[in-house]
């Protein structure tokens, strides 16, 4: 008979800890289990350090625009003492003493260790065994997932993924980026900002693939001439590792080569690892299968990228609020993604929320769009370098509210947060235009857009 408890975490995630976390101020005794770092992928090896990169490399850029506006040198920084800067602040090291205590201060208890499933109400860590009396929630998140180009598998140990180039302190001459999704986009552009040589290889027709179009064409036309490579369509048919420097091999295309290789290509849960057979889940299945109040089955609820919904913080985060009102029995609303926003943080920003326009049009509805370039704005234009972006608005004329929006840009994720309520409360679009928009601010561009729907 193992040990019994009210509710066990499997996998401290930012959601975890945040439903562990109330859980326990709730009265419920709580044990929180994870394998690494209380906190997850975020604070360590995800959204923090990587934006704190992204910020430094934002600043050089800034200041390399200075001449122009008002005139200044040219602008080079050292990799070392920032990443070092980095490392320090963002993760302490990578030592989660801080997490662990605030965890144990709101009533929880920690166990370090890689836990299993053993049926829906028991997880084993090593030779213990916990019984939650009442629930078990998963949130182990999602690993790395490389793409089965012939040789990369053997390359596991000598490419990186996000934590070795979160890590890394030694900037590479040069870098290639195997996937043009978000994660490949923004640490692409802090590495090239810092004087890397880039080259981005994605196999889809455009970067940010599940973006609309014009993000992705954004983004090709401003790295294109920050200096980057940008390689999109690619076939490649394998990958060695030569000489000291990584080879893709393309189809009709000279290969790219780089002497590092950054492997960006998606994250995927391992159902296996964590026995997900034992309550009844098919282990090859792509992600844990939740209704609207994320219960997988009597007893276990899932959060997180391990739902497959959208792997951001976010998401993890307000699913663990319906778990934790699910499990103390106040019936919450089921979840609600029409809203889900989305922010690749490049320079510009690509924020998006709700349905993209040819998502829209897939789900039948009658669509109006209207986009209006930020350039062509008053704050656009006073800004002026760096100033490249647009919104676009898709609207379903049906019922004349907004079903998603892109906003991109300079602030483009802060410009988002008006047409996330927009989405989100379905304000009709004839209040939208009848609004007052600050002047000169960039989400005036947003009025702008909204005068240009049509169908
Ligand atoms: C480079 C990068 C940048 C990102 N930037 C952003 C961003 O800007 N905004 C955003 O919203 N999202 C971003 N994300 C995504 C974000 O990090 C995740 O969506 C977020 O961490 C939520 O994940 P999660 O809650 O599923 O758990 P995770 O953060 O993945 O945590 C899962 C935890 O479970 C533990 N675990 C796994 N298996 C076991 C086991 N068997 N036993 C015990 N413990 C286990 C792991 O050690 C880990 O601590 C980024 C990700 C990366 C990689």
């Amino acid at each position: 008979m193992g040990e019994q408890v009210d509710v066990v975490v499997l996998g401290m995630g930012p959601g975890g800890e945040e439903a562990a976390g109330r859980l326990a101020e709730a009265g419920l005794t709580v044990v929180g289990i994870d394998g690494k770092l209380l906190g997850g992928e975020c604070p360590y090896w995800g959204c923090v350090p990587s934006k704190m990169m992204i910020r430094a490399a934002n600043l050089l850029a800034e200041a390399r625009r200075v001449p122009g506006m008002a005139g200044a040198a040219a602008v080079t920084a050292d990799w070392t003492p920032v990443a070092r800067r980095i490392r320090h602040e963002a993760t302490d090291n990578w030592d989660d003493r801080v997490a662990v205590e605030r965890f144990e201060g709101r009533g929880g208890r920690f166990v370090r260790g890689w836990g299993r499933l053993d049926g829906p109400r028991r997880v084993v860590v090593g030779h213990d065994v916990y019984e939650a009396r009442r629930a078990v929630v998963v949130n182990t998140g999602a690993r790395p997932w490389a793409p089965p180009i012939p040789g990369l598998a053997e390359l596991e140990d000598r490419y990186w993924t996000n934590r070795r180039a979160i890590e890394t302190d030694t900037l590479p001459a040069s870098l290639v980026v195997l996937g043009g999704g978000a994660i490949g986009v923004e640490l692409g552009q802090v590495f090239a900002r810092f004087g890397s040589e880039v080259s981005i290889v994605e196999a889809a027709d455009r970067l940010v693939a599940l973006e609309e179009p014009e993000s992705g064409a954004l983004l090709a036309d401003v790295l294109g001439r920050e200096g980057l490579q940008v390689v999109t369509s690619a076939r490649i048919t394998a990958v060695h590792h030569d000489t000291g420097r990584f080879v893709l091999e393309l189809e009709g295309e000279r290969p790219v080569v780089g002497d590092n290789l950054l492997v960006a290509t998606g994250r995927r849960p391992d159902l296996q690892a964590i026995g997900a057979a034992t309550i009844g889940v098919d282990e090859s299945a792509r992600a844990l299968p939740v209704d609207g109040r994320l219960r997988v089955t009597d007893g276990v609820w899932g959060i997180g990228d391990i739902t497959g919904v959208g792997a951001f913080t976010h998401v993890s985060m307000y699913q663990a609020h319906i778990v934790v009102e699910d499990i103390l029995g106040h019936d919450p609303e089921p979840a609600d993604y029409r809203a889900l926003p989305r922010v690749t943080f490049t320079d510009p920003e690509i924020g998006s929320v709700g349905l993209s326009e040819a998502a829209a049009r897939a789900q039948g509805l009658t669509v109006r769009t209207g986009s209006y370039p930020v350039p062509d704005s008053t704050r656009g234009w006073i800004h002026k370098a760096g100033n490249e972006g647009f919104i676009k608005l898709i609207e379903d004329a049906g019922r004349g509210v907004l079903v998603g929006a892109t906003s991109a840009g300079p602030a483009g994720g802060e410009v988002l947060s008006m047409l996330t309520l927009a989405v989100h409360a379905e304000v009709p679009v004839h209040q939208l235009r009848r609004m007052i928009y600050a002047y000169p601010t960039f989400h005036r561009a947003v009025e702008a857009a909204l005068g240009d729907l049509a169908s």
